[in-house]
């Protein structure tokens, strides 16, 4: 992914006021994605309210530390980032302002909010296989990937990371910290190798025969998917896709998602956009660029990959309620050696 510097720097210099004004005309936006659709999506968003749209793009973590360097003068009025970790730190740090908003409460699954922000798009968290190696019926359950059975088998990305911080935020969720502390160690038990890389790593090396088993975010799966490449076909047709936990609480899924500053100089401004990241179409662009699913039910995409990928039960954990779990997930991953 990229960001340019260059960009940012113009944006910086000719963009951003952090004066309000009666009526706002412009917005600025902290976002961590970056994707082509956006560009419509941005675009149709001035078209119907005539606010401007500033933008700033930064990698995730960069972007938070930022916002918390700028203070009470910060220019943001709308931060965009991916994973529930993510916004609930952003949260804990006081950053959000609360919504008020009948739009986001009425389309937006009560799950997939919290008072302070609001999901507009999820990906779900996939067990991948070699099919060469295993069968669909070894791993059905992320609680299958630590069955001493898969020594030495299984691929993973650091523990660190929020992705598998709110997997195993979800797993303290249902099952408690014990079991799930007993679940980490004997993934890290059946590791073929120490974590290293990000998730389409992982599914190369599985797709390579490295390893047998990892668990991925269905988007990069999606991405692979969609390559033209022929070595990204190989990969795909190498592996067997497993949507975990069905007869059970569920696959576990993550957001994209945002929510108001509660300096924010353009507030109006900000609602107006947060609602309109609810409309239809918006959800359309928004899951789209980055091969997710519209957080707002009953909204048709269009992407051949997630229908081939088909429907699947998802757990509807309350997101707010994994992220409050995610700091004892950091601990169990420490205590166990899932570094
Ligand atoms: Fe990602």
């Amino acid at each position: 992914m990229r960001y340019p510097k260059s960009a940012l720097a113009l944006i910086v210099t000719f963009g951003i006021t952090s004066v309000a004004t009666a009526a706002d005309t412009e917005l600025n936006l902290y976002s961590a994605r970056h994707y082509q659709t956006d560009e419509a999506l941005y675009a149709n968003f001035t078209k119907q309210t005539g606010i401007r749209i500033n933008r700033i793009e930064a990698k995730e973590d960069e972007l938070l530390e930022r916002i918390r360097n700028e203070g009470a003068h910060s220019p943001a009025d709308v931060f965009i980032t991916v994973d529930a970790a993510r916004l609930a730190k952003a949260d804990e740090l006081g950053l959000f302002a609360p919504f008020d908003s009948k739009v986001i409460e009425q389309r937006i699954p009560a799950h997939l909010r919290s008072k302070d922000w609001a999901a507009f798009s999820t990906r779900a968290r996939l067990i991948v296989y070699n099919k060469a190696v295993l069968k669909a019926e070894d791993v059905k359950n992320y609680e299958d990937l630590a069955n001493p059975k898969l020594k030495g088998q299984v691929c993973s990305r650091s523990g660190s990371h929020p992705y598998n911080l709110s997997l195993l935020a979800s797993i303290i969720a249902h099952h408690g910290e014990q079991k799930a502390e007993e679940w980490a160690k004997g993934v890290v038990a059946n590791f073929a190798r120490s974590p290293k890389g990000g998730d389409t790593d992982q599914i190369k090396a599985v797709a390579a025969g490295e390893c047998s088993v990892t668990i991925a975010n269905s988007y990069y799966l999606a991405r692979l998917m969609r390559s033209d490449k022929p070595e990204d076909k190989k990969v795909i047709d190498a592996l067997g896709i497993v949507w975990p936990n069905q007869t059970g609480s569920g696959a576990h899924i993550n957001i994209s998602g945002g929510g108001m500053l509660k300096t924010a100089p353009h507030k109006e401004a900000a609602k107006k956009f947060l609602d309109y990241l609810a409309a239809d179409e918006a959800q359309r662009y928004f899951a789209d660029g980055n091969n997710e699913w519209p957080a707002v039910p009953n909204v048709k995409t269009d992407n051949p990959a997630l229908a081939a990928l088909g429907g699947f039960k998802a757990d509807t954990l309350p997101i707010p309620t994994l992220a409050r779990h995610v700091a004892l997930a950091q601990k169990i991953y420490d205590r166990v050696g899932w570094k």
